[in-house]
């Protein structure tokens, strides 16, 4: 059976801490045996759809979970039915026999929905192909990620949903194959999957992002590049303020001439003090894509600079300590932060997998972001670091940038964006400085968007205003695929329900 009981109802508590569901009767969906990647998934889909309609007999509301990383709760939904995906994670070859003529099955792969990012990324490796962006860490489960946007910092790409050419959703009226209106695989191998095609550019646009509103996906076609390697440049550098006027026109050519190699970075990533931002060094990390090879020296995620957790162990000293926070936060920073490799050190190179790290549980963390057009950006970072100087606050500040992402909901909506992260302790005083930065970009009339899993405060009607007629599309998807309202309420959750995606 692909999905199996989890012991009593009770408590279940997400990754990072940030929320509890209440009176939890817990599944698991796991991977089976059968050969070929369509069997297994039509099996789990029609089980799926089973518990669906048990759990609707039973006015049940489920919430499928990845591996519960989302801070801002849309994993959350207590008196429900959850289903954890993890261990459905088998990854399957596609032959050029299994898709359209005219599609190239060279780079795709048939993902289950709870493979980890770190599962996806050795399992493509290993096939010579490479995921081209993702979040900083990969612990992530595939659906899950791509579920709410995540995105790391190639500059010339957009999130880890754009991988996504097709996909497994189930509701509880059936067993959906979507894909854009051109359409992708074969019609012989979505008959096996057991699945009804729906061929629909909007649809797909909405299921690409679907914020865990839209079903339970069971299954996705990821595509992918020709395996590269890394060369990653890390270190702490006094940065000129004249630097952010280079970044905002995309001339990241210019600034890792300045602060690192004089090469295109692929991947560039600042994170500041926002006290005296100018003044103390701040922590850069670039990329610099190269063509595979196979006798590179290969690094560990460690030697090429994956991860930055001690930044946030240490932001609970911050809080305790507030007039040292400039300080404090600038001894946090150097301590969490592998400086190095740098310029002058001897180069190291990894995969694009072996370059990231699954993080361990952050304590007591506070993550939020905002993502802007890129060209805004000297002016709102003079407005963060005001916030900061004025009113306290201890997160540090993080710069990463991306183009337009896939998916109706993207928040990474801008042409070119540059999206901007506050990390640091989880307390009143770092909520209330992000919500004091929130204001003041609305005071300002600055266009801005929030992550859907970060803990940025997102209500119904900002949703609206910042999705506009995106949403009204999305909306109109989700009816044309789950035209029931009583469907579409079990998918539902206090969270959900609040941001407008559910009902
Ligand atoms: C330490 C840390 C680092 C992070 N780094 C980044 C980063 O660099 N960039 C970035 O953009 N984000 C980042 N994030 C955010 C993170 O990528 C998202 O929270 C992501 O959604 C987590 O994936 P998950 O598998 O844990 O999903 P969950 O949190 O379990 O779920 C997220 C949503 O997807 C739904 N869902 C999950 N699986 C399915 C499924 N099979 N079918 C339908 N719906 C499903 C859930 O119900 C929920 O609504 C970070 C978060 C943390 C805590």
């Amino acid at each position: 059976m692909p999905i199996v009981p989890l012991g009593e109802s009770g408590r279940w508590t997400n990754y990072h801490g940030t929320g509890v569901c209440e009176d939890a009767t817990r599944f698991a969906l796991r991977s089976g045996d059968a050969a070929r990647g369509r069997d297994e998934i039509a099996i789990a889909a029609a089980t799926v759809r089973a518990w669906l309609g048990e759990a609707l007999a039973k006015g049940k509301r489920v919430r499928p979970l990845g591996a519960g990383w989302s801070p801002s709760n849309v994993n959350i939904c207590s008196d429900a039915w959850l289903l954890h995906t993890r261990r459905f994670n088998r990854c399957f070859r596609i032959a050029a026999s299994d898709v359209l003529p005219g599609v190239d099955a060279a780079g795709l792969m048939l993902v289950e929905a709870g493979t980890l990012v770190d599962e996806v990324s050795d399992k493509l490796e290993a096939e010579g192909r490479s995921l081209w962006t993702s979040g900083a860490g990969n612990g992530q489960t595939f659906a899950g990620a791509a579920a709410t946007g995540t995105h790391g910092s190639m500059v010339a790409r957009g999130g880890i949903q754009d991988h996504i050419r097709a996909l497994q959703l189930v509701t509880p009226a059936g067993v959906h194959w979507v894909e854009p209106a051109a359409g992708v695989m074969s019609d012989a191998f979505i008959a096996a999957t057991g699945s009804t095609v729906l061929r629909d550019d909007d649809v797909f646009a909405a299921v690409q992002l679907p914020v865990g509103a839209l079903g339970i996906v069971t299954a996705l076609v990821v595509d992918s590049v020709p395996k590269f390697l890394v060369r990653p440049i890390q270190n702490l550098r006094k940065v000129d303020c004249a630097a952010l006027d280079w970044l905002a026109v995309g001339d990241f050519r210019r600034f890792s001439a300045a602060y690192a190699l004089d090469r295109d970075p692929d991947f560039v990533q600042m994170i500041v003090n926002p006290y005296k931002p100018f003044k103390r060094p701040a922590m850069l990390r670039f990329l610099y894509a190269e063509p595979w090879r196979a006798n590179y020296d290969q690094a560990t995620p460690g030697e090429m600079g994956a991860g930055y957790d001690a930044l946030s162990l240490l932001g609970r000293l911050l809080d305790d300590y507030p007039w040292a926070r400039g300080a404090l936060l600038q001894f946090a920073m150097k301590m969490g932060y592998a400086a190095g490799p740098d310029v002058d050190d001897p180069p190291v190179h990894g995969t694009w997998g072996e370059g990231l790290d699954t993080h361990r549980p952050l304590a007591d963390l506070f993550n939020a972001s905002v993502t802007i057009d890129r060209s805004d950006l000297a002016h709102v970072f003079e407005l963060i670091c005001g916030v900061y100087t004025r009113h306290g606050g201890s997160t540090a500040v993080t710069v990463r940038f991306m183009e337009r992402a896939q998916g109706l909901l993207a928040p990474a909506r801008f042409t070119h964006n540059a999206v901007i992260d506050f990390d640091g302790p989880r307390s009143p005083r770092t909520a209330e400085a992000y919500a004091r930065v929130v204001e003041l970009l609305d005071r300002a009339g600055v266009d801005f968007t929030r992550h859907w899993a970060k803990s940025c405060h997102l209500d119904g009607a900002r949703v609206a205003a910042d999705y506009g007629e995106d949403l009204q599309r999305w909306r109109a998807a989700r009816n044309r695929l789950i035209p029931d309202p009583t469907h579409r309420a079990i998918f539902g959750s206090p969270v959900l329900d609040g941001l407008g995606l559910t009902g």
